[in-house]
């Protein structure tokens, strides 16, 4: 005998809300702030995940004494609830549409984040951080319905994974050189990459000091034309066309790249910029049916709309600007903006515009 149906969730259940956020970096965070203060309910859920990484923001307008990352998130939180936004510690698992609404289910982690609870300070502080501020405290997995939804998923993979990596993020270890390039003045660097970015980012780098290596970081070697390895040469930098067979590391200092050739050649260096390919975090966008470009990174109008009308999306998830905390705050707000207006009853919207965008 079949086993019965289960007795549809009633509808009470499933918590409503004007706007969910996905996503707690610098664009999600900035759009629960200016929801919560437009007065609409809002849902921030994040998991956390890039928050062992103690790199610090040095370019942002305001803090001339740089700020950690970390510091950012946890002063947005603050601001964030301070407005009224709710947060939650979780990972979106799927986001559909359900009438004029979206339905997310969304799993709740434990007290470490998307990685698990490794004990540590960090942790441990952004937990208590985190309750201070009414963070839901964890429990089952919860489906909420929403008439709006903000994508600020960031993007992964600027890093290759080796032991000790997260301690070297942001101290010897770097992606770009417009954050981080004033960082490398006269150090000795290594860029690993194969591509035109990473030959470009070597040259860039010639700004700020003048040991500058840069290994291929694949066993097939460069690709770039014979002209650009020639233009290396003449600017005094090493190529190495192979992979890179251990990224020799102590206390979150880079030491050398050791190289898979037949010696294995071990190049000292003091810090090292890896150039790849990121992706966006985009699965979500797939399943509401966004445009995405090559990258996989969501297609945005400036003023942050998605294709899906009720869906926006902004920071480093999207296309739009250089990936920045700068663009990435500014995107928040002007999402926030749009799903806002997208919230407006028909009499509230400028004449003539009847159409919930
Ligand atoms: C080492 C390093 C140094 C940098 N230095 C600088 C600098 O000096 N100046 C500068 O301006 N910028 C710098 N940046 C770039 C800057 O950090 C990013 O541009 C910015 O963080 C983008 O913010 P975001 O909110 O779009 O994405 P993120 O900060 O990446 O936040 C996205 C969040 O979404 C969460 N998330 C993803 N999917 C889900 C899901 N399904 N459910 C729940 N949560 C989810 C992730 O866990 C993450 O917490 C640096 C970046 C790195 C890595």
């Amino acid at each position: 005998m079949n086993s019965p149906e289960p007795a549809p969730k009633p509808e009470s259940a499933t918590r409503k809300l004007d706007c969910v956020v996905v996503g707690g970096g610098a664009a999600g965070l900035s759009a629960a702030v200016n929801m919560g203060r437009m007065r609409r309910s809002v849902l921030l859920v994040d998991e956390r995940d890039r928050f062992r990484w103690q790199h610090m923001i040095h370019n942002y307008l305001g803090f001339p004494d740089g700020l950690p990352a970390a510091e950012i998130r946890r002063l947005g939180w603050r601001q964030a609830a301070r407005f009224g936004a709710e947060l939650l510690l979780g990972h979106v698992t799927t986001a559909t549409r359900h009438g004029d609404r979206f339905r997310l289910r969304i799993e709740r982690l434990p007290e470490g984040g998307a990685r698990g609870g490794a004990p540590g300070p960090t942790v441990a502080r952004d937990a208590e951080i985190a309750r201070m501020f009414g963070e839901v405290p964890p429990g089952g997995p919860i489906e909420v319905l929403a008439r709006t939804v903000i994508l600020a998923t960031g993007v992964f993979g600027h890093f290759p994974e080796f032991p000790g990596r997260d301690d070297c993020v942001g101290r010897s270890l770097f992606w770009c050189i417009h954050c981080d390039g004033y960082e490398s003045i006269d150090r000795v660097v290594g860029v690993v990459g194969h591509d035109e970015d990473a030959v470009q980012t070597a040259l860039d780098l010639l700004v700020f000091t003048s040991r500058v290596t840069i290994v291929a970081g694949r066993p097939e070697g460069f690709e770039v034309p014979a002209s650009r390895l020639a233009d290396l040469a003449a600017s005094g930098i090493t190529a190495h066309p192979c992979a890179v067979a251990e990224y020799e590391n102590r206390d979150g200092q880079m030491r050398a790249l050791v190289l898979d050739d037949p010696g294995r050649t071990r190049i000292p260096v003091e810090q090292v910029y890896t150039v790849r390919r990121t992706w966006a975090a985009s699965e979500l966008a797939r399943q509401l049916g966004l445009e995405l470009n090559a990258l996989g990174q969501i297609v945005v109008t400036s003023e942050q709309h998605t294709n899906v009308p009720g869906v926006y999306a902004a920071g480093d998830a999207t296309s739009l600007h250089d990936h920045q905390v700068s663009a990435a705050v500014h995107e928040g707000n002007q999402a926030a903006c749009g799903a806002n207006y997208h919230l407006y009853r028909p009499a509230q919207r400028a004449p003539g515009d009847t159409a919930a965008r």
